[in-house]
């Protein structure tokens, strides 16, 4: 088999090489799945708010989950973690030494955060040292997501593996709205949006973009029938509801451990693990603005949300076609971008502000908060490179890109995807603001705003754009 193989690459081209019946049964497809613990320890910063504070209780614990595949010849490695968005460095570092340990190649990894709000940060503590050197908890995340892929492998065992979708449109609202009110849509750099996000108490009007109701999801059981693990995605934020210093993994985990309920899954080794990533969600909350009904108790909407949503997957998964064997494959391409920065209009508005004298009322609650970061745009770099990846599973696409991705951006991958299946996972590979479209970025709101948004205005179509060439070649090389 494996000189055989040799030959089909040697020639070139797997075109001419068709496995008699006797390879075809030796063909075996293998999955391996595997948590690993990555909770700080009480005291950490909490972000995910506008101010962080330290951590003084758990809810539920943070993870990686991860799930390693195995078609004999390539090995892909999927890990999410409980994160709001974790540097590059860090997930360098772990696919670095991955491929040290277990010999898989790091553009086969794809490694993302999940973007809860109620996790400890995963930046530097110190911004300006080297790249390179990570601080003690990136250290221990890079360990961790090490841990969690080390034991996934060696659990790797003969298994079937499907996809499918179902539709569930009922807990996701576009949070970018047209309201009546201008003053609503101030923005803090002293103009007038036509947009708000989150809009309080205002006049709707409509909302600025669509949601994307799949919940796609990629599943493995053993050759018996016993589920091993499955990777879900969908396009919402976060749910939220959790107080402020409370670490909590919010609807991920309560995914992940309802699903195992809904599956009936026995107490069994290896253990099943369930995973929900991150869709295109960076415009895509959980708050019904035109009916927001009454406030629930801490935990209750994140329980309910995750709940629904693990229940669709477990009622789907039944109607999918599983397969004995499927090919792997992935590519990975890094993109420069340019970085905004500030004009010299802007940067002396923002002088007149931090003039104001104190007592005066501000034009924008945070204009303080931008001045910041706007500062930090005028002295960084005129460019940044950002990872893309895809990887193939049979006729399954996954694309992963570095961004909190708004949801236009993924329907638009999704239909322009030349294999069967597709979805993004977002703020993958690494975590560079949000990723508006140029028409999303003319209507201005807090996502688009310099400072929440670092890169070029027509980012998202040069990443759209070099993610189709990825899907195109990874689907020609299947053929
Ligand atoms: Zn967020």
């Amino acid at each position: 088999m494996k000189r055989y193989i040799a030959v089909c690459l040697l020639i070139n081209s797997l075109l001419l090489c068709r496995l008699s019946p006797a390879e075809e049964k030796e063909r075996v497809f293998r999955a391996g799945a595997a948590t690993s613990n990555i909770t700080p320890p009480l005291g950490a910063l909490i972000v995910g708010g506008w101010t962080p504070l330290p951590a003084d209780e758990v809810h539920d614990e943070l993870h990686v989950r991860c799930l390693v595949l195995d078609d004999g010849q390539t090995q892909l490695v999927i890990g999410l973690c409980d994160n709001v968005g974790i540097p590059r460095e860090v997930f360098d570092a772990a696919r670095k030494r991955v491929s040290e340990k277990l010999d898989i190649p790091p553009e086969n990894q794809l490694y993302a955060a999940t973007h809860t709000h109620s996790a400890s940060s995963a930046r530097s503590e110190n911004p300006t040292v080297l790249a390179e050197q990570l601080d003690n908890y990136q250290e221990f995340l890079a360990d961790r997501i090490v841990d969690a892929v080390r034991i996934a492998h060696k659990r790797l065992e003969p298994a079937q593996v499907g996809w499918g979708s179902v539709e569930e449109p009922s807990e996701l609202f576009n949070r970018r709205w047209f309201v009546a009110e201008e003053d609503q849509r101030r923005n803090p750099f002293g103009g007038v949006d036509q947009v708000r996000m989150n809009p309080g108490k205002s006049t709707l009007l409509r909302p600025a973009g669509p949601v994307d109701p799949e919940l796609s999801f990629l599943a493995v059981k053993s050759m018996d029938g016993r589920p091993l693990a499955v990777v879900a995605n969908y396009s919402l934020h976060y749910v939220g509801g959790v107080p402020s210093r409370v670490i909590s993994a919010d609807y991920f985990a309560v995914f992940a451990r309802r699903l195992a309920d809904e599956l009936q899954v026995q107490p069994q080794y290896p253990p099943f693990v369930g995973i929900l990533s991150n869709g295109t969600s960076g415009d895509v909350n959980n708050i019904n603005f035109r009916d927001r009904g009454p406030s629930l108790p801490p935990f209750e909407k994140m329980e309910q949300v995750g709940r629904l949503v693990a229940r669709r997957v477990a009622e789907a998964m039944p109607g999918i076609q599983y397969h004995s064997w499927v090919s792997l494959d992935a590519r990975r391409t890094e993109l420069t971008l340019s970085v905004r920065h500030p004009t010299a209009e802007m940067l002396q508005y923002f002088e007149q502000v931090k003039a104001r004298p104190a007592g005066q009322p501000a034009y924008h609650q945070h204009e303080l908060t931008y001045a910041e970061r706007v500062a930090q745009l005028a002295n960084s770099p005129d460019t940044v490179v950002v990872p893309l990846q895809a990887l193939r599973i049979g006729e399954l696409a996954i694309a992963a890109i570095p961004f909190e991705v708004f949801t236009e951006i993924g329907l638009e991958i999704k239909k322009n995807c030349p294999l069967a299946d597709c979805f993004t996972i977002e703020l993958a590979g690494g975590s560079y603001g949000y990723l508006p479209t140029p028409e999303q970025h003319a209507l201005g709101g807090y996502e688009t705003w310099m400072g929440t948004n670092r890169v070029q205005l027509d980012a998202s179509e040069m990443i759209t754009g070099q993610m189709l060439e990825m899907m195109n070649e990874l689907h020609k090389q299947s053929k």
